[in-house]
């Protein structure tokens, strides 16, 4: 077996509000290898956000480990944290969360700039991953002289920067109509193709058909956990050929 790209066991958070603790996540324990794209559902309140923010290291765990890539989270300083973050993990968001005054391009640059990369090589590979999300041509717009599907492909750009083996994206279409969301889940496909991993909170189930496993939460457990036989194709369909 190789090793999981994430692993993790008896997981769970708890959340104290004065004398009140509520159980966000509670005891969960499963591995995604590389080229798995998940879908999380679940209805409100159920845990998705809180596995996610665990997954991304942006939480810590109340008890349970998680592993990425092999290595134990909590075992890490903080650096060392970053530096498996930024090696590892490409995020996504509802709100695309880019910054306002900053055209794509330099968006996308960030991350590089963070990491020191210098001016040229920064240039060179966001250009490259703008590219790949189809957005070339629109490098040094604002964010809001772009649509907002373009403004997450911007986000998905920003995300593979670094060329991390998985994405993790919370609601990456809540913001999105039907079609948007469709041109963009094609994107995540192709992505996928190429062996990037996808971990995606849902609750459309139209969207959940493109994925290729489905975990289903409730009250902070997996109460369901299954692979897609045949996922949708959003290309096809964008393409009306399914
Ligand atoms: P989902 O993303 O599935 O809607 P969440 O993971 O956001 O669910 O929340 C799971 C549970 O944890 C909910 O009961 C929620 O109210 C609670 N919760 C989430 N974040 C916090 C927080 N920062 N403080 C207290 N309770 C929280
Ligand atoms: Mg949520």
């Amino acid at each position: 077996m190789p090793t999981p790209l994430v692993e993790v066991d008896a997981l769970s958070r708890e959340y104290r509000l004065g004398d009140f603790v509520v159980p966000a996540l509670r005891g969960v324990s499963l591995s995604i290898f590389k080229g798995e794209f998940v879908a999380v559902m679940g209805p409100s309140g159920s845990g998705k956000s809180t596995f996610m923010n665990l997954l991304g290291c942006l939480d810590l765990p109340s008890s349970g480990t998680l592993r990425l890539n092999g290595q134990d989270v909590a075992r890490l300083d903080p650096d060392g944290l970053a530096a498996l973050r930024n090696r590892n993990l490409g995020f996504v968001f509802q709100s695309f969360n880019l910054l306002p005054r900053a055209t794509a391009l330099e968006n996308v640059e960030l991350p590089l700039l963070y990491a020191g990369v210098h001016a040229a090589e920064r240039h060179r590979r966001a250009r490259e991953k703008l590219q790949q999300v189809g957005l070339g041509e629109r490098i040094h717009h604002l964010p809001r002289q772009l649509s907002g599907g373009q403004q997450q492909r911007v986000a998905i750009a920003r995300a593979l920067v670094n060329d991390p083996p998985l994405i993790l994206a919370d609601e990456p279409t809540g913001a999105l109509d039907t079609r948007t969301s469709q041109e963009l889940m094609s994107v995540l496909q192709e992505l996928n193709d190429t062996g990037i991993s996808m971990i995606l909170v849902t609750h459309e189930p139209d969207i959940a058909a493109f994925a290729k496993r489905i975990l289903v939460f409730r009250d902070g457990q997996v109460v369901e956990d299954r692979a897609v036989a045949m996922p949708q194709r959003a290309r096809s369909m964008l393409e009306g050929t399914a």
